[in-house]
Protein backbone atom coordinates (compact mmCIF):
# COMPACT_ATOMS: atom_id res chain seq x y z
CA UNK A 1 0.00 0.00 0.00
CA UNK A 2 2.99 2.54 0.83
CA UNK A 3 4.59 1.85 -2.61
CA UNK A 4 1.14 2.34 -4.17
CA UNK A 5 0.54 5.38 -2.76
CA UNK A 6 4.49 6.43 -3.64
CA UNK A 7 3.97 5.03 -7.13
CA UNK A 8 0.96 8.05 -7.03
CA UNK A 9 2.56 10.70 -6.01
CA UNK A 10 5.80 10.74 -8.29
CA UNK A 11 2.77 10.00 -11.29
CA UNK A 12 1.35 13.41 -9.46
CA UNK A 13 4.52 15.22 -9.33
CA UNK A 14 5.84 14.03 -13.16
CA UNK A 15 2.06 15.55 -14.34
CA UNK A 16 2.18 18.81 -12.98
CA UNK A 17 4.70 21.85 -13.28
CA UNK A 18 6.88 22.37 -10.38
CA UNK A 19 5.10 25.82 -9.36
CA UNK A 20 1.41 24.76 -9.17
CA UNK A 21 -0.98 24.55 -6.40
CA UNK A 22 -0.64 20.37 -6.15
CA UNK A 23 3.15 20.34 -6.32
CA UNK A 24 2.99 22.33 -3.35
CA UNK A 25 1.00 20.67 -1.33
CA UNK A 26 2.66 17.65 -2.37
CA UNK A 27 6.57 19.17 -1.32
CA UNK A 28 4.22 20.43 2.14
CA UNK A 29 3.12 16.98 2.57
CA UNK A 30 6.20 15.81 2.25
CA UNK A 31 7.95 18.08 4.62
CA UNK A 32 5.45 17.16 7.17
CA UNK A 33 6.25 13.79 6.96
CA UNK A 34 9.97 14.58 7.12
CA UNK A 35 9.38 16.41 9.92
CA UNK A 36 7.56 13.83 11.66
CA UNK A 37 9.75 11.30 11.64
CA UNK A 38 11.63 9.68 14.50
CA UNK A 39 14.59 9.99 15.22
CA UNK A 40 16.82 7.86 13.07
CA UNK A 41 20.07 7.51 15.12
CA UNK A 42 19.65 3.39 16.16
CA UNK A 43 18.74 2.40 12.49
CA UNK A 44 21.27 4.67 10.67
CA UNK A 45 23.47 2.81 12.59
CA UNK A 46 22.66 -0.75 12.35
CA UNK A 47 22.32 0.43 8.49
CA UNK A 48 26.15 1.70 8.29
CA UNK A 49 27.14 -1.66 10.32
CA UNK A 50 24.91 -4.09 8.00
CA UNK A 51 27.35 -2.35 5.18
CA UNK A 52 30.58 -2.50 7.28
CA UNK A 53 30.69 1.27 7.31
CA UNK A 54 30.52 2.14 11.07
CA UNK A 55 34.57 2.27 11.41
CA UNK A 56 34.39 4.90 8.07
CA UNK A 57 31.72 7.05 9.54
CA UNK A 58 33.22 7.56 12.99
CA UNK A 59 36.72 8.02 10.53
CA UNK A 60 34.62 10.94 9.30
CA UNK A 61 33.46 12.75 12.38
CA UNK A 62 36.50 12.19 13.81
CA UNK A 63 38.24 13.51 10.59
CA UNK A 64 35.93 17.29 11.09
CA UNK A 65 36.99 17.73 15.10
CA UNK A 66 40.63 17.13 13.63
CA UNK A 67 40.26 19.67 10.92
CA UNK A 68 38.42 21.67 13.63
CA UNK A 69 41.51 21.81 15.59
CA UNK A 70 44.16 22.56 13.03
CA UNK A 71 41.68 25.71 11.74
CA UNK A 72 41.75 27.00 15.38
CA UNK A 73 45.54 26.12 15.75
CA UNK A 74 46.30 28.26 12.89
CA UNK A 75 44.41 30.89 13.61
CA UNK A 76 46.35 31.49 17.28
CA UNK A 77 49.17 32.92 14.31
CA UNK A 78 47.30 35.27 12.98
CA UNK A 79 46.60 39.11 13.29
CA UNK A 80 42.66 37.89 12.80
CA UNK A 81 43.07 35.32 15.27
CA UNK A 82 42.29 35.43 19.04
CA UNK A 83 44.34 38.15 20.21
CA UNK A 84 43.87 39.16 23.55
CA UNK A 85 44.81 36.58 26.45
CA UNK A 86 41.09 36.04 26.93
CA UNK A 87 40.98 34.81 23.30
CA UNK A 88 44.01 33.02 23.57
CA UNK A 89 42.77 31.45 27.04
CA UNK A 90 39.60 30.50 25.68
CA UNK A 91 40.61 29.19 21.91
CA UNK A 92 43.47 26.83 23.53
CA UNK A 93 40.29 25.43 25.76
CA UNK A 94 38.07 24.52 22.70
CA UNK A 95 41.10 22.54 20.96
CA UNK A 96 41.82 21.00 24.16
CA UNK A 97 38.00 20.05 24.36
CA UNK A 98 37.71 19.30 20.59
CA UNK A 99 40.92 17.09 20.84
CA UNK A 100 39.54 15.21 24.31
CA UNK A 101 36.68 14.54 22.44
CA UNK A 102 37.83 13.12 19.04
CA UNK A 103 40.20 10.82 21.39
CA UNK A 104 36.72 9.59 23.01
CA UNK A 105 35.24 9.35 19.91
CA UNK A 106 37.84 7.22 18.15
CA UNK A 107 38.34 4.93 20.92
CA UNK A 108 34.45 4.09 22.37
CA UNK A 109 33.31 0.65 20.76
CA UNK A 110 29.37 1.80 21.01
CA UNK A 111 28.56 5.29 20.61
CA UNK A 112 24.86 5.86 22.29
CA UNK A 113 22.17 8.58 21.52
CA UNK A 114 23.16 10.90 24.66
CA UNK A 115 27.44 10.66 23.10
CA UNK A 116 25.65 11.73 19.62
CA UNK A 117 23.58 14.71 21.43
CA UNK A 118 26.89 15.81 23.47
CA UNK A 119 28.49 15.72 20.57
CA UNK A 120 26.25 18.11 18.42
CA UNK A 121 25.38 20.45 21.30
CA UNK A 122 29.08 20.62 21.94
CA UNK A 123 30.00 21.53 18.36
CA UNK A 124 26.79 24.04 18.02
CA UNK A 125 28.48 25.64 21.04
CA UNK A 126 32.15 25.38 20.29
CA UNK A 127 31.79 26.78 16.53
CA UNK A 128 29.84 29.92 18.02
CA UNK A 129 31.97 30.43 20.28
CA UNK A 130 35.53 29.91 18.09
CA UNK A 131 33.62 32.66 15.83
CA UNK A 132 33.12 35.26 18.96
CA UNK A 133 36.93 35.14 19.52
CA UNK A 134 38.12 36.26 15.75
CA UNK A 135 39.37 39.85 15.77
CA UNK A 136 38.70 39.74 12.39
CA UNK A 137 34.80 39.72 11.72
CA UNK A 138 34.98 38.67 8.33
CA UNK A 139 36.75 35.77 9.26
CA UNK A 140 34.41 35.01 11.98
CA UNK A 141 31.74 35.04 9.60
CA UNK A 142 33.84 32.39 7.13
CA UNK A 143 34.31 30.31 9.72
CA UNK A 144 30.44 29.73 10.21
CA UNK A 145 30.47 27.39 7.49
CA UNK A 146 31.78 24.81 9.76
CA UNK A 147 27.87 24.49 11.16
CA UNK A 148 27.39 22.50 7.54
CA UNK A 149 29.23 19.85 8.68
CA UNK A 150 27.13 19.32 12.12
CA UNK A 151 23.89 20.11 9.68
CA UNK A 152 24.76 17.34 7.51
CA UNK A 153 25.79 14.80 10.50
CA UNK A 154 22.02 15.64 12.09
CA UNK A 155 20.39 15.10 8.56
CA UNK A 156 21.91 11.35 8.85
CA UNK A 157 21.89 10.74 12.43
CA UNK A 158 19.14 12.74 13.69
CA UNK A 159 15.54 13.96 13.06
CA UNK A 160 14.31 17.41 11.55
CA UNK A 161 13.00 18.53 14.98
CA UNK A 162 17.12 18.64 15.96
CA UNK A 163 17.66 20.17 12.46
CA UNK A 164 15.08 22.46 13.02
CA UNK A 165 17.16 23.88 16.35
CA UNK A 166 20.16 24.13 14.91
CA UNK A 167 19.30 25.81 11.85
CA UNK A 168 17.62 28.41 14.46
CA UNK A 169 20.87 28.43 16.19
CA UNK A 170 22.42 29.30 13.15
CA UNK A 171 20.38 31.98 12.09
CA UNK A 172 20.56 33.90 15.13
CA UNK A 173 24.51 33.18 15.30
CA UNK A 174 24.64 34.32 11.53
CA UNK A 175 22.95 37.13 12.11
CA UNK A 176 24.29 37.71 15.06
CA UNK A 177 27.74 38.44 13.62
CA UNK A 178 26.66 40.31 10.57
CA UNK A 179 25.06 42.70 13.03
CA UNK A 180 28.29 42.94 14.32
CA UNK A 181 30.03 43.81 11.35
CA UNK A 182 27.94 46.31 9.93
CA UNK A 183 26.29 48.04 12.79
CA UNK A 184 29.06 47.87 15.65
CA UNK A 185 32.26 47.61 13.25
CA UNK A 186 30.49 50.38 10.73
CA UNK A 187 31.49 47.77 7.68
CA UNK A 188 31.45 49.79 4.64
CA UNK A 189 31.54 47.34 1.96
CA UNK A 190 27.69 46.19 2.02
CA UNK A 191 27.99 44.21 -1.35
CA UNK A 192 30.75 42.49 -0.36
CA UNK A 193 28.95 41.77 3.21
CA UNK A 194 25.72 40.14 1.75
CA UNK A 195 27.89 38.56 -1.16
CA UNK A 196 29.49 36.49 1.90
CA UNK A 197 26.60 36.30 3.89
CA UNK A 198 24.42 34.33 1.15
CA UNK A 199 27.40 32.03 0.48
CA UNK A 200 28.22 31.17 4.39
CA UNK A 201 24.16 30.75 4.69
CA UNK A 202 24.12 28.91 1.55
CA UNK A 203 26.62 26.28 2.54
CA UNK A 204 25.37 25.75 5.98
CA UNK A 205 21.67 25.67 4.50
CA UNK A 206 21.93 23.55 1.65
CA UNK A 207 24.01 20.91 2.64
CA UNK A 208 21.53 19.37 5.52
CA UNK A 209 19.29 19.57 2.73
CA UNK A 210 21.93 17.36 -0.01
CA UNK A 211 22.22 14.98 3.00
CA UNK A 212 18.62 14.64 3.52
CA UNK A 213 18.07 14.09 0.22
CA UNK A 214 20.27 11.52 -0.35
CA UNK A 215 19.35 9.95 3.37
CA UNK A 216 15.86 9.87 1.68
CA UNK A 217 16.98 7.69 -1.77
CA UNK A 218 19.27 5.41 0.78
CA UNK A 219 15.50 5.38 2.95
CA UNK A 220 14.15 4.21 -0.36
CA UNK A 221 15.67 0.95 -0.95
CA UNK A 222 17.93 -1.02 1.37
CA UNK A 223 17.06 0.76 4.39
CA UNK A 224 13.06 0.88 4.04
CA UNK A 225 12.87 -2.70 3.11
CA UNK A 226 14.37 -3.48 6.44
CA UNK A 227 12.46 -1.01 8.30
CA UNK A 228 8.98 0.07 9.61
CA UNK A 229 7.65 3.57 8.17
CA UNK A 230 5.74 4.47 11.11
CA UNK A 231 7.91 4.43 14.23
CA UNK A 232 11.35 3.73 12.18
CA UNK A 233 11.90 0.41 14.35
CA UNK A 234 12.78 -2.90 12.51
CA UNK A 235 10.03 -4.56 10.37
CA UNK A 236 9.50 -8.20 10.25
CA UNK A 237 12.06 -8.71 7.94
CA UNK A 238 14.89 -6.23 8.94
CA UNK A 239 14.35 -8.45 12.89
CA UNK A 240 14.90 -11.35 10.99
CA UNK A 241 18.05 -10.70 9.62
CA UNK A 242 19.15 -8.25 12.68
CA UNK A 243 18.44 -11.53 14.77
CA UNK A 244 20.76 -13.68 12.43
CA UNK A 245 23.43 -11.15 13.23
CA UNK A 246 23.24 -10.60 16.74
CA UNK A 247 23.38 -14.27 17.10
CA UNK A 248 26.08 -14.80 15.18
CA UNK A 249 28.03 -12.41 16.96
CA UNK A 250 26.69 -13.13 20.56
CA UNK A 251 26.27 -17.48 20.36
CA UNK A 252 29.38 -17.85 22.00
CA UNK A 253 29.59 -15.35 24.84
CA UNK A 254 25.68 -14.51 25.45
CA UNK A 255 24.41 -16.23 29.32
CA UNK A 256 20.82 -15.84 28.24
CA UNK A 257 19.26 -14.62 24.40
CA UNK A 258 15.62 -12.98 25.64
CA UNK A 259 12.87 -12.59 23.52
CA UNK A 260 9.74 -9.89 24.62
CA UNK A 261 6.54 -9.87 22.61
CA UNK A 262 4.40 -6.49 23.17
CA UNK A 263 0.75 -5.61 21.83
CA UNK A 264 -1.10 -2.86 23.15
CA UNK A 265 -4.12 -3.30 25.47
CA UNK A 266 -7.66 -2.21 23.52
CA UNK A 267 -5.89 -0.81 20.66
CA UNK A 268 -8.80 -0.49 18.44
CA UNK A 269 -10.96 1.28 20.34
CA UNK A 270 -8.49 3.80 20.66
CA UNK A 271 -8.56 3.90 16.34
CA UNK A 272 -12.42 3.46 16.91
CA UNK A 273 -12.53 6.64 19.27
CA UNK A 274 -10.34 9.15 17.84
CA UNK A 275 -9.51 7.69 14.21
CA UNK A 276 -6.39 6.22 12.50
CA UNK A 277 -4.32 8.73 12.95
CA UNK A 278 -4.49 9.19 16.47
CA UNK A 279 -3.84 5.31 16.31
CA UNK A 280 -0.83 5.97 14.69
CA UNK A 281 0.66 8.34 17.04
CA UNK A 282 0.17 6.03 19.84
CA UNK A 283 1.97 3.24 18.25
CA UNK A 284 4.99 5.53 17.24
CA UNK A 285 4.31 6.87 21.65
CA UNK A 286 4.70 2.99 22.33
CA UNK A 287 7.58 2.28 19.68
CA UNK A 288 9.80 4.59 21.33
CA UNK A 289 8.64 3.84 25.03
CA UNK A 290 9.74 0.07 24.08
CA UNK A 291 13.32 1.56 22.79
CA UNK A 292 13.81 3.66 26.24
CA UNK A 293 13.06 0.15 28.06
CA UNK A 294 14.97 -1.77 26.18
CA UNK A 295 19.05 -1.76 26.31
CA UNK A 296 20.89 0.21 23.54
CA UNK A 297 21.98 -3.14 22.10
CA UNK A 298 18.51 -4.94 21.82
CA UNK A 299 16.40 -5.33 19.04
CA UNK A 300 13.10 -3.83 18.53
CA UNK A 301 10.89 -4.13 15.67
CA UNK A 302 7.07 -3.65 15.18
CA UNK A 303 6.20 -7.03 13.12
CA UNK A 304 2.27 -6.01 12.93
CA UNK A 305 -0.63 -3.47 13.37
CA UNK A 306 0.12 -3.17 17.10
CA UNK A 307 2.79 -6.04 17.87
CA UNK A 308 6.45 -5.34 18.91
CA UNK A 309 9.18 -8.08 19.33
CA UNK A 310 12.13 -7.06 21.82
CA UNK A 311 15.28 -9.27 21.05
CA UNK A 312 18.59 -9.19 23.33
CA UNK A 313 21.18 -11.20 24.45
CA UNK A 314 22.92 -10.94 27.79
CA UNK A 315 22.49 -12.22 31.10
CA UNK A 316 20.12 -12.45 34.54
CA UNK A 317 20.33 -9.04 35.44
CA UNK A 318 19.56 -7.17 31.83
CA UNK A 319 16.13 -9.83 31.70
CA UNK A 320 15.10 -8.94 35.21
CA UNK A 321 15.56 -5.20 34.04
CA UNK A 322 13.51 -5.46 30.87
CA UNK A 323 10.81 -7.15 32.76
CA UNK A 324 10.80 -3.99 35.58
CA UNK A 325 10.83 -1.20 32.27
CA UNK A 326 8.44 -3.32 30.60
CA UNK A 327 6.42 -3.64 33.67
CA UNK A 328 5.94 0.09 34.58
CA UNK A 329 5.32 0.86 31.00
CA UNK A 330 2.42 2.84 29.87
CA UNK A 331 1.67 5.61 27.39
CA UNK A 332 -0.63 8.68 27.73
CA UNK A 333 -3.79 8.63 25.18
CA UNK A 334 -5.38 11.29 23.68
CA UNK A 335 -7.85 11.13 26.53
CA UNK A 336 -4.81 11.42 28.81
CA UNK A 337 -5.58 7.95 29.80
CA UNK A 338 -2.79 5.29 30.03
CA UNK A 339 -2.41 2.94 27.02
CA UNK A 340 -1.45 -0.25 28.60
CA UNK A 341 0.99 -2.89 27.16
CA UNK A 342 0.61 -6.73 27.34
CA UNK A 343 3.86 -8.59 27.41
CA UNK A 344 5.37 -12.38 26.90
CA UNK A 345 8.98 -12.52 27.80
CA UNK A 346 10.56 -16.06 27.00
CA UNK A 347 14.30 -16.63 27.43
CA UNK A 348 17.11 -19.48 26.66
CA UNK A 349 20.06 -20.21 28.42
CA UNK A 350 23.06 -19.96 26.19
CA UNK A 351 26.61 -19.52 25.04
CA UNK A 352 25.75 -21.74 22.26
CA UNK A 353 28.35 -24.09 20.47
CA UNK A 354 27.53 -22.65 17.11
CA UNK A 355 25.89 -19.61 15.59
CA UNK A 356 23.67 -22.61 14.06
CA UNK A 357 22.25 -24.24 17.67
CA UNK A 358 21.56 -20.32 18.42
CA UNK A 359 19.66 -19.76 15.45
CA UNK A 360 17.73 -23.18 15.93
CA UNK A 361 16.29 -22.57 19.01
CA UNK A 362 15.27 -18.79 18.18
CA UNK A 363 11.75 -19.69 16.49
CA UNK A 364 10.57 -21.62 19.13
CA UNK A 365 11.99 -18.87 21.87
CA UNK A 366 9.72 -16.20 19.57
CA UNK A 367 6.89 -18.74 19.79
CA UNK A 368 7.06 -19.25 23.68
CA UNK A 369 7.29 -15.38 23.87
CA UNK A 370 4.23 -15.00 22.38
CA UNK A 371 2.50 -17.45 23.99
CA UNK A 372 3.37 -15.55 27.39
CA UNK A 373 1.78 -12.11 25.73
CA UNK A 374 -1.47 -14.26 25.29
CA UNK A 375 -1.29 -15.57 28.67
CA UNK A 376 -1.01 -11.65 29.93
CA UNK A 377 -4.05 -10.85 27.93
CA UNK A 378 -5.44 -13.71 29.53
CA UNK A 379 -5.04 -11.77 33.11
CA UNK A 380 -6.99 -8.82 31.79
CA UNK A 381 -3.70 -7.14 30.01
CA UNK A 382 -1.25 -4.42 31.49
CA UNK A 383 0.87 -7.22 32.66
CA UNK A 384 3.86 -9.02 31.87
CA UNK A 385 4.25 -12.57 32.02
CA UNK A 386 7.78 -14.24 32.37
CA UNK A 387 8.00 -17.81 31.15
CA UNK A 388 11.12 -19.24 33.34
CA UNK A 389 13.72 -21.67 30.71
CA UNK A 390 11.63 -24.63 31.71
CA UNK A 391 7.96 -23.52 31.14
P1 LIG B 1 -6.26 -6.61 22.53
O1 LIG B 1 -6.34 -5.84 23.81
O2 LIG B 1 -6.80 -7.99 22.66
O3 LIG B 1 -4.89 -6.59 21.93
O4 LIG B 1 -7.24 -5.87 21.54
P2 LIG B 1 -6.92 -4.79 20.48
O5 LIG B 1 -8.05 -3.82 20.43
O6 LIG B 1 -5.58 -4.18 20.68
O7 LIG B 1 -7.00 -5.67 19.20
P3 LIG B 1 -5.90 -6.08 18.18
O8 LIG B 1 -4.58 -6.14 18.80
O9 LIG B 1 -6.41 -7.31 17.49
O10 LIG B 1 -6.07 -4.85 17.19
C1 LIG B 1 -5.11 -4.37 16.39
C2 LIG B 1 -5.76 -3.29 15.58
O11 LIG B 1 -4.73 -2.45 15.05
C3 LIG B 1 -6.51 -3.77 14.37
C4 LIG B 1 -6.15 -2.84 13.23
O12 LIG B 1 -7.28 -2.17 12.77
C5 LIG B 1 -5.24 -1.83 13.88
N1 LIG B 1 -4.09 -1.47 13.07
C6 LIG B 1 -3.27 -2.31 12.39
N2 LIG B 1 -2.27 -1.61 11.80
C7 LIG B 1 -2.47 -0.29 12.13
C8 LIG B 1 -1.78 0.92 11.81
O13 LIG B 1 -0.74 0.95 11.13
N3 LIG B 1 -2.30 2.08 12.32
C9 LIG B 1 -3.41 2.10 13.10
N4 LIG B 1 -3.84 3.27 13.57
N5 LIG B 1 -4.10 0.97 13.38
C10 LIG B 1 -3.63 -0.21 12.93
MG1 LIG C 1 -3.73 -5.25 20.73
Amino acid sequence: MESAESVERSDAVASQRPLSGPAFRLISSQLVDWYRRPDQFDTFNRYLADKGLTVASRFLVVCSLVLVTVIMFLTRFSPQGPTTPHARTANAVIIVITVMMAVALSTRRNLSRSWSYAFVLYSEVGIAAAMLLYSNPLAALAHAVMFSVIGGYIAFFHNARIQSLHMLWVFVVVIGIVTRISVVENYSDVPVLIALTVLVGAAIYVIPFACQFIFSILGTDALNSQLDPLTGLLNRRGLADEVRLLLERSYANSALVVVAAVDIDRFKTINDEYGHTVGDAVIEKVGSRLVECAGPAALIARIGGDEFIIVDSGDQRSVDRLEQELQRSTVTAPDHSEVALSVGIAKVAGPFESPDDALIAYPTLLRRADRAMYAAKARGGHSVVLLTETD
